[in-house]
Parts: structure tokens; sequence; C-alpha cells
């Protein structure tokens, strides 16, 4: 039988989810980092049935598909992806109290999820509070700052596997680690379920404000980044590799390490993400030559042909 190209799926995708799929979609100003080609097909499906019925298509056409949260953990390549982006909005950015629980979307902002904690007098929430992403992009990369993670309160969540099935998974079922979910790669990660505890909303809303204001005094909030750009190696701080190899201001293109903070990487005009991807590997392979230490990326490429962060030798 002939092999069916990917013309042949994306008319079928164009079909039958006509008017939530759009053609050559940018997604740079999808992206916290304001970087990257467009989406040969983006689909914004609103509804279960949209998203269930879109999933049967790809399983069925063996099409490639990228889960796009709100951007603020990806390098997306200057070519943009070649398969489908899917990004759910409608229904998905829900936020609901059920049975004592709290129930998330995926597409819901981290943010919003701490404020609904908070305005209901739940605590546990509090140090998430001022990470840019969604709740789906959050459990995927088990999000966290000051000691705290997404993960630390979750009860169990809803993942939609490629047959078209939804498995729940409980919070025990699912190796969370730093910044890794093993169980959430494989599927789209819909409702996540909190279990929270009571306290007065005055200091709730006290510790989001702490957390606000340390990011504020920290990090370079006013220009486009994708938050650290490596994992924290053992035993050290990848912020701290990097300042210790005079690598703070350095610039390939508009591609600039941070003068604020040395693990983030910002965007300081029109850089592409072959700039920014240069400057990544260009970091790696000092700390390396000076320290004997590969630094991890935290953030994901999509798009590229190749690891774009590997460096040589
Ligand atoms: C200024 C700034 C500060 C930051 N601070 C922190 C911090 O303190 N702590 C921290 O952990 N991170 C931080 N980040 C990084 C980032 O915000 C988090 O990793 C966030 O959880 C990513 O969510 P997102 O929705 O943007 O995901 P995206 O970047 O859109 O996607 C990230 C990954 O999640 C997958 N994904 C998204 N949604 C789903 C879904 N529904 N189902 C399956 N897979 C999905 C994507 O396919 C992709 O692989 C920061 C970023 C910025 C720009």
């Amino acid at each position: 039988m002939p092999k069916k190209t990917n013309e042949h799926a994306f008319e079928l995708v164009r079909k039958h989810c006509g008017d939530y799929v759009r053609e050559n979609e940018p997604l740079g100003p999808r992206t916290t980092w304001r970087i990257g080609g467009p989406a040969k097909l983006f689909a914004e499906p609103r509804t279960l049935l949209e998203l269930s019925e879109l999933c049967k298509i790809l399983q069925s056409e063996n099409l490639d598909a990228f889960f796009l949260g709100f951007g603020s953990n990806i390098l997306v390549s200057d070519d943009g992806a070649q398969g489908i982006v899917i990004h759910p909005r409608g229904d998905f950015s829900k936020i609901e109290f059920e049975n004592g629980e709290i129930v998330a979307g995926p597409s819901a902002r981290l943010l919003d999820l701490t404020v609904f904690a908070a305005n209901h007098g739940l605590s546990g929430l509090e140090q998430l509070s001022g990470i840019p992403g969604s709740v789906g992009g959050g459990l995927y990369m088990n999000a966290g700052a000051f000691r705290s993670t997404i993960s630390d309160k979750l009860a169990r969540l809803e993942l939609l596997k490629p047959n078209g099935r939804i498995t729940v998974l409980r919070r025990r079922e699912i190796n969370f680690g730093y910044r890794k979910a093993p169980e959430l790669r494989e599927g789209i990660i819909l409702r996540s379920f909190y279990r929270l505890d009571s306290m007065p909303a005055a200091p709730i809303w006290a510790a989001m404000r702490e957390t606000w204001k340390l990011r504020r005094a920290k990090q370079p909030l006013d220009v486009p980044s994708a938050g650290s750009i490596f994992k924290r190696p053992k035993g050290d701080f990848s912020g701290r590799l990097i300042e210790a190899v005079q690598a703070k201001g350095l610039r390939i293109g508009d591609a600039t390490v941070s003068e604020k903070h040395a693990n983030f990487f910002i965007n300081a005009g029109h850089a592409t993400a072959g700039d920014m991807a240069a400057l990544i590997r260009k970091v790696r392979t000092l700390v390396f030559e000076k320290f004997d230490v590969l630094l991890e990326p935290e953030v994901k490429p999509v798009g590229f042909k190749e690891d774009p962060f590997e460096i040589e030798g």
C-alpha cells in the first residue's frame, strides 16, 4: 500500500476540523521568547469531543503532533513545526471546585490556579504563582519554585492516550522528578485534581506576593525569555557556573545571556532560533571545558531536525 503523505493527513484534518484549524500559524508570538517559524497546521479544539476527533485522525494517519501550552519553555525552530500543533482552549481552560478538590483544565493559567486556590482559602500552590505557564505544561515539566512543585498537591490527573482512551493516573503512579514526569510523555494531559489545605486567605496572599517580589528582584521579567535555560546540576547552580566562565552579557545576534540572572537567556530584539541555539551551545561548551560539567537544557526544542543544543566533541 502506498505510504500516506502528510498532505493526505492534513487534508483530512482540514476537512473534519475546519473551523478550529488554521494553516501557517506563526508560533513566535505564542512563545515567551517571541521566536520561531509557523506551524504548518495549528488546531485549537474547544471541547473533548473536538480533541478526540482530531486525535483519531492523528492516530489513523500516523501524524506527528506537538501539544502547545503557553510556550514558556520551548524553542521553536526558525522553520517552524512541520506536523500539527495542538493548543486546546475553551473547556480546557476551566478551573472549578468539585467535591472538596480543585479541578483545573490543561490550558488554565498556573497563575489563575493559584489565585483560585487563594480566593477559596486553600493553601499549597502559592510558590508556583509566578510561573508563566499553563497547568498542562506545568505538569509535563513538573514545574516548581522555592522548594515546591505542582505535583506536591496533585491528587490525580486524566491523560488522553494516543488510542483515544482517557486514563486516570494517581499521583503515586507518576514518577515525578526534577522537571520531569515520564508517564506524561505519552498522551495529552487533560484535567488535574488538587487537594489543598484550608487556611485564611490573608497569609496565602502574603506568601504569593512574596514570591512575586523575589522573582522581580532576581529575574529579568521585562524582556522575552524562557525562564531557566539549564537544569540545576548536582550540588551546584547553572547560574554560578555560567557566571564563572564570564558568559554574562555574551551575545550571538540578538540572543543574550542576561546580566541580571546568568541562567536566563533573553531575546534582546530580533533573535532567531538559530541565534538562541548557538548561544546555548556556546555556553554549554564554555562550562564543559572549564568544569567538566555538561549542563542539561530545561528548554525543549520544537521543529528541529537534530538536537540544536548538542555540543561538539
Ligand atoms: C520568566 C519565566 C520564569 C519561569 N520560572 C519558572 C520556575 O520558576 N519554575 C519552573 O519550573 N519553570 C519556570 N519557567 C518555565 C515554564 O514557565 C514552565 O516550564 C511551564 O510549566 C511551561 O508551561 P507552558 O504551558 O508554557 O508549556 P510549553 O512551553 O508550551 O510546553 C512545555 C512542554 O509541555 C508539553 N505540554 C504542554 N501542555 C501539554 C498537555 N496538555 N499535554 C501534554 N503535554 C503538554 C509541551 O508539549 C512541551 O513539551 C519560567 C519561564 C519563564 C518565561
